[in-house]
């Protein structure tokens, strides 16, 4: 058995390898480094997979999750909503524009942003809910639009770790994360589940005028050259890193439905373990949960040693997230009163997440869920 890996990003590149390196090869001989050919393809083929009308690559993720609050025009004081168990990119931004975070719960089952949360936390300040579609799986969207559709909100969907996942209404209909909302965006950070090769993002719309506003803002503000209407940043996805992404899109799918099948086999093999609890998938359809990481929580305390236990064991694992958002020495805020957070309290410190990757071999995860149980029962 080879090393097992939290992300295998060599072996995913062994098969893509000639279509990336001839298309490096050919950026350096065109000298297209910025706003490249490859840029506008790869806008192209994702705006034909998501089916959405417009997608505005930028630099990264954070810078789109920024990009989109400036685009929707919000502004000092303005209240927005997010999950209090997430990466810290979301609210970041909503700080660094001196907006006014308000962090909420999230459902013990999904890891997702709380519903009934969202709605407790509502004041005539607020403006946006931020959900982040956690892990791979989407939040409760349609409950989502509508609170926003009674509130006049706007609804920015964080899809950092969550690109190619279905999110499935009532009736049965599907929509791709991120495409929802009035704004998505997305990151293609290498471990993400379609994943560049340096630093990359994007946002999502399907109107019109706010895609024209925000293209100008990821370029300096110019909707023509060397006139700035409006203060923008400097945010590109370079040639390199779009052409990464062309070879990868087309097998997206497959990506996901590998990190599916490692998910299924994972939860198969602990089932009857008591102090574990595998992640609910909420509707399982084929693109439902796109399992950007596997989490487990660990009941009756037994999760750090289990950690130590596999460490020793060379298994890598991680912890995401250690310390909920509004306990974070930056976020803090005196308004919060912790009886409302009971569930980011408990859950990050039961979370563990197991090696998730396209890569996975059925003997490592035998071992790995062989080397868990065997600890567990112990
Ligand atoms: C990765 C991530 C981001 C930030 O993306 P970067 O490209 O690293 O800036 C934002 N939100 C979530 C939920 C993420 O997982």
């Amino acid at each position: 058995m080879k090393k097992i890996q939290m992300v295998d990003l060599k072996g995913q590149y062994e098969k893509i390898k000639n279509q990336v390196d001839s298309s490096f090869q050919e950026i350096i001989e065109n000298t297209a480094f910025i706003n490249g050919p490859a840029v506008h393809e790869f806008q192209k083929n994702l705006e034909e997979y998501l089916a959405v009308k417009h997608v505005i690559p930028c630099a990264n993720g954070t810078d789109a999750l920024q990009i989109a609050m400036m685009g929707l025009d919000l502004k000092p004081g303005d209240e927005v909503i997010t999950a209090d168990f997430t990466f810290a990119a979301t609210v970041e931004v909503i700080a660094l524009l001196n907006l006014t975070p308000v962090l909420v719960d999230v459902d013990q089952d999904t890891f997702n942003i709380d519903v009934e949360a969202i709605k407790k936390a509502i004041t005539p300040k607020t403006k946006a809910i931020v959900p982040v579609h956690l892990f791979g799986q989407p939040a409760n969207m349609e409950e989502i639009m509508k609170i926003a559709k009674e509130h006049n909100l706007y609804v920015i969907e964080d899809n950092a770790q969550a690109i190619g996942a279905d999110y499935v209404y009532k009736n049965g209909k599907k929509q791709k994360t991120g495409t929802i909302g009035h704004i998505g965006a997305t990151s293609f950070f290498p471990s993400k589940n379609l994943g560049c090769y340096g630093d990359g993002g994007a946002l999502f719309t399907n109107d019109d005028d706010l895609a024209h506003k925000i293209r100008g803002i990821v370029n300096h503000g110019m909707y023509e050259r060397y006139y700035h209407d409006v203060v923008g940043v400097n945010s590109r996805l370079d040639s390199f890193q779009a052409a990464v992404l062309n070879a990868k899109l087309p097998h997206l799918d497959d990506y996901n439905k590998a990190r599916r099948k490692a998910a299924k086999q994972y939860s198969a093999a602990f089932a009857e373990v008591e102090d574990l609890v595998t992640p609910k998938i909420v509707d399982d359809h084929e693109n439902s949960h796109v399992f950007h990481q596997y989490t487990l929580r660990v009941l009756n305390g037994k999760r750090d040693a289990l950690a130590k236990h596999l460490q020793e064991k060379n298994i890598p694992h991680g912890i995401y997230y250690p310390v909920p958002l509004h306990l974070q020495k930056a976020y803090k805020d005196e308004r919060y009163k912790e009886e409302n957070f009971k569930i980011t309290n408990q859950i990050s410190e039961e979370v563990i997440s197991l090696p998730m990757h396209t890569e996975l071999e059925d003997d490592e995860i035998e071992f790995i869920t062989k080397t868990i149980t065997d600890f567990l029962k112990a």
